[in-house]
């Protein structure tokens, strides 16, 4: 089964959230079920780096706006993904100062709509016959920056009049759409039909996200429980209305981990490694973040900690609130993420104000963030939304109970700690109502837990043997990659 996994960040290559880890992990996991994956991504510098023994697939003449891209196509190995890669080469594109998708400044660049257009026109050239050697099967694009794939698919069909591939879109997050302005429509090379409330059009703007959700001939989005709360106008983003005329094409396939990239019997990062039999590694890595941290060496203070993106949709300022009554009980504190100037600064005030207890680190650091979620005791993720989420499934692997809002696949991957549930399937703790309350509610449960040695144990040890890998939802993928063929 020949997929194109079409996307615009690859772990360990470029990456600034979750999508990156999943583009990472889903092709190895399709590849070692016998399925041909391969991938594409724009020619960033990282990208450009990775790639092994480039060799010119194609010129690309693109339509529109795009033909002065100067654009080609090349095909290699990404050996640190362990993948084969066709890589868009436009250096006028992609080759800039700055992230994937903003500047420096974080001011998104002007031609952003060309930028991945292009990525989504390429991958449907390589479901018609782009490359002599390989056609794609299905093409199978992520987020809004892969999104106009299956609408250039859908344009191709219709010209020529027969089925190309199958297409599948999946949403990691609905918020981000990639918007812009109708004036732009003309450069993209699309028929002028589907500029239109059936097709790309949202409100007079172009949505690349609605392109992806209408032209699919499947949707998922990243757990079932954001898959049902996308239906919702509360979560719906806008676009609630289409997906749920899409019911029956919608579905939510729970994100694995890694397991090459995030398991603490062989994670390098660690001071020590440990696993659900042998803690005692566990207990070594606690010492070695609190001495790192400059944090009171107290081995019986239990760790709360926090790996994140410092936005609204995360909820931490529902931690900042916390945080005072938190400590107070006797917690310490760490957190590593960047994002929101003013989150960033509060969260720092705290650390300044409370140095034994409190430890921020503002920045993107992977090895730290392995480090960080080895050492603590209890990881929070208290979002306001949550599509899926990885750090909470890191903290399961890592056996460092997960304290989450009960929303999206939060809800999904963990099971709330309460007296019936000890011994059941209890994995960490839940809260429903967006407020500190809630959470302090949920801690103070984390705590009396924590003053029980043995019974935390056991459900530490319960969360460690939890299968989280990647090897069920690859398998989800394949089903659904199977009746697009057949
Ligand atoms: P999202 O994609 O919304 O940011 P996820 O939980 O799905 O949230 O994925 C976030 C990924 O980014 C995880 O792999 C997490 O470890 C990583 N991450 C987030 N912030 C940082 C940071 N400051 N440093 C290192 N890794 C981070």
């Amino acid at each position: 089964m020949r997929i194109l996994q079409v996307c615009a960040e690859i772990y360990p290559l470029l990456k600034t959230g979750g999508l990156a880890d999943v583009a990472g992990a889903l092709p190895p996991a399709l590849l070692s079920l016998g399925a041909e994956p391969r991938v594409l991504l724009p020619g960033f510098a990282s990208i450009m780096a990775g790639l092994q023994d480039p060799a010119e697939v194609a010129r690309l003449s693109p339509p529109g706006a795009m033909a002065n891209a100067g654009a080609r196509l090349l095909y290699g190995h990404l050996p640190a993904c362990g993948i084969d890669a066709y890589v868009i080469d436009a250096p006028g594109y992609y080759l800039r100062e700055g992230g994937p998708y903003a500047d420096a400044n974080q001011h998104a660049y002007v031609d952003n709509h060309l930028r991945f257009a292009l990525l989504g026109w390429t991958a449907a050239q390589l479901a018609i016959g782009l490359d002599p050697l390989w056609r794609a099967e299905v093409v199978h694009a992520h987020d809004w920056h892969a999104a106009l794939a299956p609408a250039y698919l859908a344009a191709a069909a219709q010209s020529q009049q027969r089925h190309l591939a199958g297409s599948v879109y999946t949403v990691h997050n609905l918020a981000y759409q990639g918007q812009f302005d109708a004036r732009h429509f003309g450069e993209l090379g699309l028929p002028a039909h589907f500029f239109a409330m059936h097709g790309i059009e949202f409100h007079g703007q172009i949505n690349f996200m609605k392109a992806g959700l209408y032209y699919a001939n499947r949707i998922t989005t990243v757990s079932p429980t954001y898959a049902r709360e996308i239906q919702g106008s509360e979560q719906g983003c806008g676009l609630d209305g289409l997906l749920r005329d899409r019911a029956n094409d919608l579905s939510g396939i729970l994100n694995g981990v890694d397991e090459s990239v995030w398991n603490p019997a062989a994670d390098p990062a660690l001071a020590a490694n440990y696993s659900a039999d042998k803690l005692a590694g566990k207990r070594r890595c606690k010492a070695a973040l609190q001495q790192e941290l400059g944090l009171a060496a107290a081995p019986t203070a239990p760790i709360f900690c926090v790996v994140s993106r410092l936005t609204e949709q995360k909820g931490l300022h529902l931690v900042l609130r916390a945080l005072p009554e938190l400590v107070e009980r006797g917690a310490q504190f760490a957190l590593l993420g960047s994002g929101d100037a003013g989150m960033e600064e509060a969260f720092r005030s705290a650390a300044a104000e409370n140095p034994q207890a409190i430890a921020v680190r503002i920045g993107y650091d992977e090895a730290f963030a392995h480090r960080l979620i080895g050492g603590s005791d209890v990881i929070m993720v208290p979002s306001r939304f949550e599509p899926c989420g990885l750090t909470q499934l890191y903290g399961l692997k890592y056996g460092t109970l997960p304290l989450v809002r009960g929303v999206g696949g939060l809800t999904d991957t963990v099971n709330d700690s309460q007296l019936e549930t000890l011994d059941v399937d209890a994995t960490g703790f839940m809260f429903d109502a967006f407020s500190s309350e809630a959470l302090l509610q949920a801690a103070a449960r984390a705590l009396a837990l924590y003053r029980r040695p043995a019974d935390w144990k056991a459900v530490q040890q319960r969360a460690m043997r939890q299968p989280c890998g990647w090897d069920a939802a690859a398998r989800a993928y394949l089903g659904l990659y199977a009746q697009l063929i057949h």
